[in-house]
Order: structure tokens, then sequence, then C-alpha cells
């Protein structure tokens, strides 16, 4: 069972599994090769990145990740302040200090090699690691992957099909799908945020767990402010400029106070907008259940704060755990990775996480809940993800905005009704795991397709 606190990390943008995945795959590489014989002897390094890691890396920071990641920085701590200067020493001298310790010859433009012609066959998004003595033998060799929303797996684990590096200590609720989820929900009396709780309790106690998630909307709800306040460029070719800014002051003199505004679905744009440009400039971001779709959550919440009465902190937390609940079904038996299925991997299950968990904190019943979080997909499926530049902006941007408001319209959507529907959860993120296979690797997070090449860069 996929925790909420693995499901939501805290790393930089602006991808998990292009920035997150990569940086902690360096990282595991760095605590195997101290491990092997002549770990400590490493004189040379060179990283190899296939697929869409190769294709789209150099926008999505593959590189620096890898490098901090080499460097013994870990995403969850890492502030981008830091991060710039380690780049920047790393940059100056073609030298880093592996692990953060022995210091190592290291020219990123040549040491990262960049083979998007190559794709290996468990996920596309897969990373060798090798490690030479002064003499220029092997010490080490190593393939990872990065499966989507910061998970990372080996190759060892990938030949045991393990698609997760999340605990395994047996939860006191085991469920695989939606089905099962329900049925057992429905019998012990407990609603889907309350299987989640229990399970979380059995690893830590439950003050532990509320101030865990609390942390989390912390880490969202900073991210926001961060991106209402900064002004400027977003990184990168395309020149995009930051909106947030300027349409929080727009709203702000229509209405000063969002909760008096009748404009809702205005704010909700600019809220996950200001989260994804934060994302977009390599700031600090809370997956949910990726990078690419951080804002869907974080906007949903933002308006059940301010729109829903009575909303409160125990709300968000029922919020966060019912979205981990649905998060969790789709990683299990589909994929979070845009570079797997596309887009509806992505913003899509963010949608409709948001919407289960909305209805959620709505007062909905279980089968609204699946309801809600049913249609938040259904009508994202076939969703392809063609970043343009290769950078995660457009349409990643405006795309948490849309996902955010079709949340919000799937939960009142469910809660007219009385849970009862045609197409089940399960048989929706079937669908969506088919039609992500059957979708043209163009479509895929290699910026091969669709708006990526349409559009001239400047
Ligand atoms: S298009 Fe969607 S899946 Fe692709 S990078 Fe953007 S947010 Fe992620």
């Amino acid at each position: 069972m996929l925790s909420s606190f693995e499901l939501f990390k805290v790393g930089l943008g602006p991808s998990s599994s292009h920035t997150t995945g990569p940086m902690k795959a360096a990282l595991r590489f760095v605590g195997f090769l101290a491990k092997q014989p002549g770990g400590q002897d490493v004189a040379k390094l060179d990283v190899r990145l296939y697929g869409s890691l190769a294709l789209t890396g150099a926008g999505h920071h593959t590189d620096r990740a890898i490098l901090l990641g080499l460097s013994g920085e870990q995403p969850e701590t890492l502030m981008p302040k830091k991060a710039d200067s380690i780049i920047a020493a790393i940059s100056a001298t073609n030298a880093l200090a592996l692990g953060g310790q022995a210091e190592i010859k290291f020219d990123p433009r040549i040491d990262i090699r960049f083979e998007g012609q190559t794709s290996l066959p468990f996920h596309t998004n897969a990373m060798r690691f090798n490690a030479f003595d002064a003499q220029g033998d092997l010490i080490a060799s190593r393939i990872y992957y990065s499966v989507g929303g910061g998970f990372v797996v080996d190759e060892g684990e990938a030949g045991r099909n393990a698609k997760n590096d999340a605990p395994t200590d047996a939860p006191k609720h085991r469920f695989n799908n939606a089905h099962d989820l329900l049925a057992m929900a429905d019998d012990a009396g407990l609603s889907i945020a309350q299987v989640m709780l229990e399970n979380e309790c059995m690893h830590q106690s439950r003050e532990k767990i509320y101030e865990g998630l609390d942390e989390i909307w912390g880490h969202m709800h900073a991210c926001m402010e961060h991106g209402l306040e900064r002004e400027g460029m977003l990184p990168g070719a395309l020149k995009v400029r930051r909106r947030a800014p300027g349409l929080h002051l727009k709203l702000r003199v229509q209405n000063p106070d969002p909760k008096q505004s009748c404009e809702r679905s205005d704010w909700v744009n600019l809220w996950a907008m200001a989260v994804n440009e934060e994302n977009a400039s390599g700031g600090r971001v809370v997956t949910a259940p990726t990078n690419g779709a951080a804002g869907v959550l974080p906007a949903v919440i933002n308006y059940y704060l301010n729109f829903v009465p009575g909303a409160d902190d125990a709300g968000v937390r029922t919020f966060l755990l019912t979205a981990a609940a649905i998060g969790g079904l789709y990683k299990r038996n589909a994929s979070i990775s845009g570079a797997e299925v596309g887009c509806q991997g992505e913003v899509g299950v963010a949608c409709s996480m948001a919407a289960g968990a909305l209805a959620a904190v709505l007062g909905g019943s279980n089968a609204q809940i699946e309801n809600a979080a049913e249609i938040g997909m259904e009508h994202n499926l076939g969703m392809t993800c063609d970043p343009v530049g290769g950078l995660v902006q457009i349409p990643c941007i405006e795309r948490n905005a849309f996902g955010a408001n079709m949340a919000i319209q799937a939960a009142r959507l469910a809660l007219l009704g009385d849970g009862k529907h045609a197409i089940s959860l399960d048989e929706v993120i079937k669908t969506m795991h088919e039609t992500g296979r059957d979708m043209n690797t163009k479509y895929k997070e290699t910026s091969q397709g669709g708006l990526a090449v349409n559009i001239v860069e400047c």
C-alpha cells in the first residue's frame, strides 16, 4: 500500500520523473558504489540517459538533478539557491564532490550523455551510471528507472517488476483496486480517508500523521504563495512570462478577499498556475502525484478553504488522505508517468484525486467519492504529453488550472447523484492504462509531437 507520505514528496521542480527521480537515482548510485569493491577508488564517472529522459531531459533539468544527486544532495531538503551554487561550482571547475566527499573530474557536457534513440524495455525513463578507476577499469555499473512521481527502481527491482519503492510492511487494510477499497471500507463502516489513516497508523502515531499532513499542505501553500509573488520570466528558450502575480493583482482589484468573490474559477486558475509557474522555475514543489501536475490539488484545497463554509484543517487532512488513496490506485494499476501514458497519467490523475477528495470533504459517501474520481479521469482519457521545448511550461501550467476546475465540477456532479454510475473507477483506470500503452511515443513526454512540433521557438 502506498503511503500518503510516499505519494506527496517535497522536491525541486520542474519534474518529478525527470528531476526528482534522476536525483534520487544518482544518490542511490553513490550509496551503491560505496559498498562495491574498489568503490573508494573512483576517478571517473559517466551517466547515460535514455528514452524520454534524454529527449526532454535538458528542459526538465535532468542533467542538473544528476549532478546534485551525485553530490550527495537529497531532493527533500535541498533549497533552490544551494542547488544553483553547486551547479555553478561544477560548471566552473568540471569537478564534483562525489557524495559530498572525494572530488572527481566530471564535465557535465561530456560525461552526461543524452541517448534519445535508445529505449530500455522496462521503462522509457532509464539511466545508466558507470564508475571507473584511474586506469579506466569499470568499478561498477547500474541502471535505474524513474517510473513517475519521483519513484525510482533499480535494475534488480525492475527485474522483479516492482514499480515503486514504497515500504512493503503489511497494511491494516489491503486493497488492490477501488472495488476492494469500497467493499472493505463499507464493511468496516469507514470512510476512504479513515482507511488510509488506519494504514498510516501502522507506521507512526496519529499525531505524527496529522503533523506530516499539515506539513505537506504547508509546503503546497508556501509554493503557491511564492508563485503569486514572483514576477519575471520562466527559465528556458520559450521566454514565458510568469502570469500569476499580474492575475493576482487584477483579481484583488476586483475583490481583495477571494471568499467574497463570485469569480471562483478565476481564483482556482490563479492558484493552480502560481504553483506550476513556481515548479517551472525549479522551485520547491510537492508531487501531487507529479511535479508537472502539482498545481491541481493545492488549487482545489484552496477552493475548499475559501469557498466551503466550515472548512478547516481536519478537512484538509481528509482531503489529502482521500487523494492519496485514489492516487495509489493509479500508481498500482496503471501509471502516473507522462512518459509512460501521457498527461492523462499526470494532470488526469491529479484531477481524479482532487475530484474524489473534494467530494469527501463536501460530505460525499464513499460511492460518491469513487464516482467523482471516475468522472475526473473519464474526461481526461487520451490526453497527450507534448511539452513545448521540453519545458514543463506549455501546456503544463494552464493545464493544471483546467484540471483543478474540472475536478471541482466532477465532485459537484457526483454529489448531485447517489453514487451509482455506469463506468467504475477501476474500469476507467484500466482504460487509461490501455490508452497510454496504445499512445504513440511521440505524445509521451518526448517533445516529438503535438504542440511541441507546432510552435516556433523564438
Ligand atoms: S504535458 Fe502534462 S505530463 Fe507532460 S510535462 Fe506537462 S504536465 Fe507533465
